[in-house]
């Protein structure tokens, strides 16, 4: 099979981490009799300095005609100073928006050989870590009604508004059984249905949505006590599905409990497959173009675009295992480095995993 994929590089690290893990697919392809052809276009602050503008719409075009996006990371200090609508992160939310990217999964996966990194107890961790945070992307209080008003309780007053129909909270919840369905077979839909009526509503929907996936065992639980959980008992989760702040919130709470930045993959998904996939961090300007970036978190991000937009689990599975051998093989970049460890920079990094595979 052939299959296009738009990417996206941007600034900083970006091209150094895209350019590790563009080799790494193209090792998949060879082993697994695939042909994944790459179309590089710009976005983010290189877009501004090229373009004048931070997503070009032939950018838009490319990824839109493709059958997914591989993205880098966009910022940096040169263009801080630009005004709200101007500025490279603008790149990432009009693409949200064009490509109608609804669902945002965040796995929160420790490796046995970083259980150091956790700032969990020992006995909590126990042999790893391994949630899918599956967070509702377009919709909720982040969208909602929002303005002010001259004549509140007390003065002035601003208000937000979750709102949330039963069209969308469908379609995330079908995603979330969906994945559950590919892991362990286990959906927690958290909410705050004991004082919100869009939690009401978004508990009922998810409760129905189960009946079509009798495998998968569903449990409801609130916010608040999610959030304790994470930290109190992670193991108890596979699967977590929520609505966009709620996700905002409790999936850096999960990626946390996991250790490094270096390491956290994440995908958005639209309907009928079309996904964009990037790391979780930053565009790293600190040490872009040094040979000092960890790849993992992009490369692991490519390994969720062989699983959930073109349907390639055994050759996600052989990049996931590749990446555990070389941690167990003790191989580190500099963020992930601990004593006793064998210190790596990017290339090599990328160039084990490729060996490993
Ligand atoms: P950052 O994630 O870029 O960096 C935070 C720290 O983690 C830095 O010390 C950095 O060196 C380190 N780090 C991050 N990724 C690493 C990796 N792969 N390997 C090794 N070390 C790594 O966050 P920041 O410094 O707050 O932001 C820098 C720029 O990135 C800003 O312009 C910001 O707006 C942008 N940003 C972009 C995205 C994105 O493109 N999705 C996300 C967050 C921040």
């Amino acid at each position: 099979m052939k299959y296009n994929i738009a990417t996206i590089p941007g600034d900083g690290i970006g091209p150094d981490i895209i350019e590790q893990t563009i080799l790494v697919l193209e090792k998949v392809g060879q082993k697994y009799g695939h042909e994944f052809d790459f179309t590089e276009v710009l976005a983010g602050g290189c877009a501004i300095d090229a373009k004048g503008e931070p997503l070009p719409k032939e950018t838009v075009e490319v990824c839109q005609k493709s059958d997914s996006v591989l993205l880098g990371a966009v910022g940096g200090p040169k263009w801080d100073n630009l005004p709200g609508d101007a500025r490279p992160e603008q790149a990432l939310l009009g693409l949200r928006s064009v490509l109608g990217l609804f669902a945002n999964l965040r796995p929160a996966l420790l490796h046995n050989a970083l259980k150091d990194a956790c700032p969990l107890k020992p006995e909590i961790v126990g042999d790893g870590i391994d949630i899918m945070v599956v967070r509702e992307l377009t919709g909720g209080i982040y969208f909602g009604d929002r303005g002010r008003r001259a004549e509140g309780k007390m003065g002035e007053e601003a208000y937000d508004t979750e709102a949330y129909s039963v069209g969308e909270i469908k379609r995330i919840a079908k995603a979330a059984f969906d994945i559950a369905m590919k892991r362990n077979k286990k959906v927690t839909s958290i909410d705050k249905a004991n004082i919100l009526e869009s939690s009401r509503l978004w508990r009922s929907v998810v409760t129905e949505m189960a009946k079509d996936y009798p495998e998968v065992s569903l449990e409801h639980m609130y916010v608040d006590n999610a959030a304790m959980q994470l930290v109190r008992d992670p193991k108890q989760f596979d699967v977590i599905v929520t609505t966009n702040m709620f996700g905002d919130i409790l999936s850096d709470e999960a990626s946390m409990i996991t250790g490094s930045i270096g390491m956290l993959p994440s995908a958005s998904l639209g309907e009928g497959g079309l996904g964009m996939y990037e790391p979780i961090h930053g565009s790293a300007p600190d040490i872009a173009g040094q040979d000092k970036a960890n790849p993992i978190a992009t490369v692991v991000s490519a390994a969720m675009m062989l699983r959930y937009s073109f349907g390639l689990d055994k050759e996600a599975d052989a990049i996931e295992a590749a990446v555990t051998k070389v941690l167990d093989q003790k191989y580190r970049t500099g963020d992930i480095m601990s004593s006793g460890m064998k210190m790596v920079g990017t290339n090599e990094m990328g160039r084990l995993i490729i060996e490993n595979i």
